[in-house]
């Protein structure tokens, strides 16, 4: 397992940019975001993390709207 390329992200067909930095290439892992206050308690829901390759800053989507190209 190596470290995902970045590549640009499109969100309801729209190109992501970095809300920081401007920058268009990101890598996206699956998350779970704690919506009930508890961790592992199956309560919460599953998102996205889309981090920017440049800056780090980590853009967090609960909708699954995030896809690569
Ligand atoms: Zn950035």
């Amino acid at each position: 397992m190596g470290r995902p390329e970045p590549t640009q992200m499109r969100v309801l067909d729209r190109p992501l940019t970095c809300v920081v930095c401007a920058g268009d290439r990101f890598t996206e892992r699956s998350i779970t975001i704690i919506t009930s206050g508890f961790a592992n308690s199956g309560l919460n829901k599953s998102g996205q993390a889309v981090t920017c390759a440049a800056c780090g800053y980590i853009h967090q989507f609960v909708t699954g709207s995030v896809t690569p190209g």
